[in-house]
């Protein structure tokens, strides 16, 4: 059965929407998210193309700014600083990947920790790791709401997570064996030094996949019934008018044939990414206004 979380995420957006309308009502501005995008990569133009969109459906004010490849660190730094300090932003993305002459992790660490609505930076990575209360990177926020939305039983469960990236796995490992719904699960992060790595994901009640090699992970590693979600966006060259085709670190028609649920790509965690960023933004702005 497939987790649609495209239609998760537009009803999602309907009820951001409202609670939208009434912050406008009680006479408060709305929430406004700022992008930083540093140079042309294609991926990266579509990705905040699809966050701005999103901003409009909900209500939220939205500004790009998008500065040239040749953007020196010490610039970016600068813009960032000038962003921190303007009470009328809640949110700051810098859409990654960077120019390989800026330092990534220079930049998210410059982030105002109360504005890192991508939760990238190292207080937010702490406190999510300790349980409190934080902005949850937004691919893994999205994962755990659809689960939620599709009320997937994860306690108790063995969730085994290939891909340790400090973006999706790593906080999606925290996030699945914290004590909460979804959560409690028995977990299992797997990396590129794995052996035996069919052994494990054929142990999966819940396997989520943020490798990003296409169709990495195939139906016969997969345990019948099993929950399995799809991170991966991978732009593979195509005989098309957009000269490509997404896909995902998972063969979809051999792993929907043996597994429960499954994410689709495109049309399953992105657009729970892009709600997991609205709704920290929208936090952003109830902790302002709202203490
Ligand atoms: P990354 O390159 O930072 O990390 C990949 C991880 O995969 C690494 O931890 C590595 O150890 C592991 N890995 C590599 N080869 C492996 C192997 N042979 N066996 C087991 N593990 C292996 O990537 P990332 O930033 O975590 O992204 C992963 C994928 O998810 C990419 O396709 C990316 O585009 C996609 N992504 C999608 C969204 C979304 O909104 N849908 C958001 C973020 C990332």
């Amino acid at each position: 059965m497939l987790l649609k979380g495209k239609e998760t995420a537009d009803q999602i957006k309907i009820e951001i929407a409202k609670e939208v309308e009434g912050i406008v009502n009680k006479g408060q501005r709305a929430p406004h998210l700022v992008a930083i995008l540093v140079g042309e990569d294609g991926a990266s133009k579509t990705y905040v193309k699809n966050k701005e969109l999103a901003c409009q459906k909900v209500g939220f004010s939205s500004t790009l700014i998008r500065l040239p490849e040749s953007t020196t660190e010490e610039e970016l730094l600068s813009k960032i600083d000038e962003i921190n300090n303007n009470d009328e932003i809640d949110g700051l993305i810098v859409q990654l990947p960077l120019p390989k002459h800026i330092s990534e992790n220079n930049v998210t660490q410059a982030i105002d920790p109360a504005k890192d609505v991508d939760g990238f930076h190292d207080v937010n990575i702490g406190k999510l790791t300790k349980g409190q209360d934080t902005f949850i990177s937004a691919t893994p926020y999205g994962i755990i709401q659809l689960l939620d939305r599709y009320n997937i039983e994860t306690k108790g469960k063995h969730c085994v997570v290939i891909g340790r990236s400090n973006i999706v796995g790593r906080p999606m490992s925290i996030l699945m064996s914290r004590s909460g719904n979804p959560g409690n699960c028995t977990v299992t992060i797997c990396h590129r030094h794995t052996q035996n790595l069919e052994t494990i994901t054929k142990m999966a009640d819940i396997l989520i996949v943020a490798v990003g090699i296409p169709e990495f992970v195939t139906g016969d590693m997969i345990k019948e019934g099993a929950t399995v979600i799809d991170v991966g966006i991978t732009r593979v060259d195509a005989d098309n008018k957009r000269g490509y085709v997404l896909k995902g670190d998972v063969e979809f028609e051999s792993a929907e044939a043996v597994s429960g649920y499954i994410t689709p790509v495109p049309g399953g965690v992105g657009p729970m990414t892009i709600i997991g960023l609205m709704q920290n933004t929208l936090k952003s702005h109830q902790n302002k206004f709202n203490g």
